[in-house]
Protein backbone atom coordinates (compact mmCIF):
# COMPACT_ATOMS: atom_id res chain seq x y z
CA UNK A 1 0.00 0.00 0.00
CA UNK A 2 0.94 3.60 -1.04
CA UNK A 3 -0.46 6.27 0.78
CA UNK A 4 -0.80 9.35 -0.85
CA UNK A 5 1.93 11.50 1.50
CA UNK A 6 2.36 14.55 -0.42
CA UNK A 7 -1.33 14.86 0.50
CA UNK A 8 -1.37 14.11 4.10
CA UNK A 9 -0.51 16.74 6.99
CA UNK A 10 -1.97 14.70 10.01
CA UNK A 11 -1.54 10.87 10.69
CA UNK A 12 -4.15 9.18 13.52
CA UNK A 13 -3.94 5.57 14.07
CA UNK A 14 -5.63 3.35 16.54
CA UNK A 15 -3.95 1.09 18.87
CA UNK A 16 -5.88 -2.32 19.94
CA UNK A 17 -6.14 -4.15 16.27
CA UNK A 18 -4.26 -1.21 14.00
CA UNK A 19 -1.13 -1.39 15.46
CA UNK A 20 -0.89 -3.89 18.32
CA UNK A 21 -2.37 -6.78 18.03
CA UNK A 22 -6.28 -6.91 18.77
CA UNK A 23 -5.24 -10.83 20.51
CA UNK A 24 -4.77 -9.95 23.90
CA UNK A 25 -7.71 -7.62 23.89
CA UNK A 26 -9.83 -10.48 22.65
CA UNK A 27 -8.07 -13.06 24.83
CA UNK A 28 -8.43 -10.84 28.15
CA UNK A 29 -12.23 -10.26 27.59
CA UNK A 30 -13.40 -13.49 26.16
CA UNK A 31 -11.38 -16.06 27.79
CA UNK A 32 -8.95 -14.93 30.79
CA UNK A 33 -11.06 -12.49 32.80
CA UNK A 34 -14.73 -14.62 32.63
CA UNK A 35 -12.78 -17.68 33.64
CA UNK A 36 -11.52 -15.84 36.99
CA UNK A 37 -15.17 -13.97 37.16
CA UNK A 38 -16.25 -17.42 36.88
CA UNK A 39 -14.50 -19.35 39.50
CA UNK A 40 -14.54 -16.10 42.41
CA UNK A 41 -18.32 -16.27 41.47
CA UNK A 42 -19.51 -20.00 41.65
CA UNK A 43 -20.40 -19.89 37.95
CA UNK A 44 -19.98 -22.46 35.23
CA UNK A 45 -17.73 -20.99 32.91
CA UNK A 46 -20.53 -20.61 29.60
CA UNK A 47 -23.20 -19.03 32.17
CA UNK A 48 -20.37 -16.34 33.04
CA UNK A 49 -19.58 -15.62 29.10
CA UNK A 50 -23.26 -15.37 28.54
CA UNK A 51 -23.87 -12.89 30.98
CA UNK A 52 -20.53 -10.71 30.30
CA UNK A 53 -21.42 -11.11 26.54
CA UNK A 54 -25.02 -9.52 27.61
CA UNK A 55 -23.01 -6.49 29.78
CA UNK A 56 -20.95 -5.72 27.42
CA UNK A 57 -23.53 -5.88 24.50
CA UNK A 58 -25.23 -3.60 26.78
CA UNK A 59 -22.46 -0.94 26.63
CA UNK A 60 -21.20 -1.14 23.37
CA UNK A 61 -20.16 2.35 21.74
CA UNK A 62 -19.47 4.35 24.99
CA UNK A 63 -17.10 4.81 26.83
CA UNK A 64 -17.86 2.54 29.57
CA UNK A 65 -17.13 -0.41 27.44
CA UNK A 66 -13.88 0.93 27.09
CA UNK A 67 -13.62 1.78 30.97
CA UNK A 68 -11.62 -0.63 33.04
CA UNK A 69 -12.71 1.58 36.62
CA UNK A 70 -16.59 0.62 34.88
CA UNK A 71 -15.60 -2.95 34.72
CA UNK A 72 -13.69 -3.10 37.90
CA UNK A 73 -16.68 -1.81 40.01
CA UNK A 74 -18.92 -3.62 38.00
CA UNK A 75 -17.56 -7.22 38.21
CA UNK A 76 -15.84 -6.63 41.34
CA UNK A 77 -12.91 -7.89 40.01
CA UNK A 78 -9.32 -5.33 39.54
CA UNK A 79 -9.32 -5.57 35.81
CA UNK A 80 -5.64 -3.61 35.91
CA UNK A 81 -4.24 -6.51 37.76
CA UNK A 82 -5.71 -9.05 35.59
CA UNK A 83 -4.53 -7.22 32.88
CA UNK A 84 -0.80 -7.32 34.25
CA UNK A 85 -0.91 -11.24 34.72
CA UNK A 86 -1.43 -11.72 30.71
CA UNK A 87 0.57 -8.57 29.92
CA UNK A 88 3.28 -11.37 28.16
CA UNK A 89 0.21 -11.57 25.23
CA UNK A 90 0.66 -7.70 24.19
CA UNK A 91 2.55 -7.92 21.05
CA UNK A 92 2.88 -5.66 17.99
CA UNK A 93 1.01 -6.66 14.61
CA UNK A 94 3.68 -7.43 11.40
CA UNK A 95 5.08 -4.72 10.09
CA UNK A 96 3.36 -2.05 12.46
CA UNK A 97 6.72 -0.17 13.73
CA UNK A 98 8.42 -0.28 9.84
CA UNK A 99 4.68 1.79 9.72
CA UNK A 100 5.57 4.10 12.55
CA UNK A 101 8.94 4.93 11.40
CA UNK A 102 7.99 6.04 7.99
CA UNK A 103 4.93 7.83 9.41
CA UNK A 104 7.93 10.00 11.63
CA UNK A 105 10.38 10.24 8.23
CA UNK A 106 6.48 12.06 6.31
CA UNK A 107 4.61 13.93 8.74
CA UNK A 108 4.97 15.78 11.44
CA UNK A 109 1.93 15.44 13.18
CA UNK A 110 1.76 11.53 14.43
CA UNK A 111 -0.77 11.12 17.02
CA UNK A 112 -2.49 7.99 18.27
CA UNK A 113 -5.72 8.11 19.25
CA UNK A 114 -7.19 5.36 21.03
CA UNK A 115 -10.52 4.41 23.08
CA UNK A 116 -8.29 2.41 25.43
CA UNK A 117 -8.10 3.69 29.22
CA UNK A 118 -4.80 5.84 30.25
CA UNK A 119 -4.28 3.04 32.47
CA UNK A 120 -4.30 0.48 29.75
CA UNK A 121 -2.22 2.60 27.05
CA UNK A 122 0.24 2.81 30.13
CA UNK A 123 1.06 -1.01 30.31
CA UNK A 124 0.96 -1.09 26.69
CA UNK A 125 3.76 1.25 26.31
CA UNK A 126 5.54 -0.53 29.09
CA UNK A 127 5.37 -3.83 27.22
CA UNK A 128 5.99 -2.57 23.63
CA UNK A 129 7.53 1.61 24.12
CA UNK A 130 5.23 2.04 21.29
CA UNK A 131 5.09 6.04 22.76
CA UNK A 132 8.46 6.81 20.85
CA UNK A 133 6.45 7.39 17.79
CA UNK A 134 3.99 9.28 18.22
CA UNK A 135 4.31 13.54 18.59
CA UNK A 136 0.15 12.79 20.90
CA UNK A 137 -1.41 9.98 22.25
CA UNK A 138 -5.14 10.50 22.87
CA UNK A 139 -6.87 8.53 25.07
CA UNK A 140 -10.96 8.87 24.17
CA UNK A 141 -11.95 9.06 27.98
CA UNK A 142 -9.97 12.38 28.02
CA UNK A 143 -12.06 14.35 25.59
CA UNK A 144 -15.36 12.74 27.21
CA UNK A 145 -16.66 10.79 24.05
CA UNK A 146 -15.05 7.38 22.58
CA UNK A 147 -14.19 7.96 18.71
CA UNK A 148 -17.86 6.75 17.35
CA UNK A 149 -19.08 10.12 18.55
CA UNK A 150 -19.18 13.11 16.84
CA UNK A 151 -18.00 15.34 19.38
CA UNK A 152 -14.71 13.43 19.87
CA UNK A 153 -13.85 14.92 16.58
CA UNK A 154 -14.71 18.47 17.11
CA UNK A 155 -12.81 17.99 20.71
CA UNK A 156 -9.54 16.58 18.93
CA UNK A 157 -9.77 19.19 16.53
CA UNK A 158 -10.45 21.65 19.54
CA UNK A 159 -7.52 20.42 21.61
CA UNK A 160 -4.96 20.62 18.25
CA UNK A 161 -6.36 21.68 15.16
CA UNK A 162 -6.34 19.36 12.08
CA UNK A 163 -6.97 19.81 8.50
CA UNK A 164 -9.27 16.89 7.89
CA UNK A 165 -8.82 16.49 3.90
CA UNK A 166 -5.47 16.33 4.42
CA UNK A 167 -5.79 13.45 7.14
CA UNK A 168 -4.76 9.55 7.10
CA UNK A 169 -6.79 7.98 10.08
CA UNK A 170 -6.31 4.06 10.17
CA UNK A 171 -8.69 1.77 12.98
CA UNK A 172 -9.87 -1.58 13.15
CA UNK A 173 -13.61 -0.56 14.13
CA UNK A 174 -15.91 0.17 11.21
CA UNK A 175 -18.43 1.84 13.45
CA UNK A 176 -14.95 4.08 14.34
CA UNK A 177 -13.94 4.60 10.73
CA UNK A 178 -17.77 5.85 9.60
CA UNK A 179 -17.91 8.39 12.53
CA UNK A 180 -13.93 9.91 11.33
CA UNK A 181 -16.16 9.99 7.53
CA UNK A 182 -18.66 11.84 9.11
CA UNK A 183 -15.89 14.33 10.12
CA UNK A 184 -14.48 14.88 6.71
CA UNK A 185 -11.40 12.54 7.04
CA UNK A 186 -10.32 11.74 3.59
CA UNK A 187 -7.77 9.18 3.49
CA UNK A 188 -9.28 6.70 5.73
CA UNK A 189 -8.08 2.78 5.71
CA UNK A 190 -9.52 -0.54 7.56
CA UNK A 191 -7.18 -3.48 8.71
CA UNK A 192 -7.94 -6.98 7.51
CA UNK A 193 -7.01 -9.00 9.92
CA UNK A 194 -6.78 -7.11 13.54
CA UNK A 195 -6.69 -10.42 15.85
CA UNK A 196 -3.50 -13.13 14.83
CA UNK A 197 -5.20 -16.08 16.93
CA UNK A 198 -9.22 -15.67 15.55
CA UNK A 199 -8.35 -14.71 12.05
CA UNK A 200 -11.42 -13.31 11.76
CA UNK A 201 -11.57 -11.21 8.66
CA UNK A 202 -13.06 -7.98 8.69
CA UNK A 203 -15.72 -6.17 6.24
CA UNK A 204 -15.42 -3.08 5.68
CA UNK A 205 -16.57 -0.31 3.31
CA UNK A 206 -13.23 1.59 3.42
CA UNK A 207 -10.10 -0.12 1.53
CA UNK A 208 -8.56 -2.71 4.02
CA UNK A 209 -4.89 -2.84 4.93
CA UNK A 210 -3.61 -6.54 5.19
CA UNK A 211 0.13 -5.10 6.38
CA UNK A 212 0.63 -1.70 7.19
CA UNK A 213 4.32 -1.24 5.44
MG1 LIG B 1 -8.94 -0.81 17.48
Amino acid sequence: MQFDWQNIDTVLLDMDGTLLDLHFDSYFWLEYMPSVWATRNGFMIEEAKAKLTDMLNHHAGTLNWYCVNFWSDALGLDIMELKGQVAHKIGWRPTAEMFLKRCQQECDDVRMVTNAHRKILELKILKTNIDQYFDQMICSHELDHPKEDAAFWHRLHNNKPFDPARTLFIDDSEAVLESAARHGIKHIYSIAEPDSVLKRKSVSRFPMLERLA
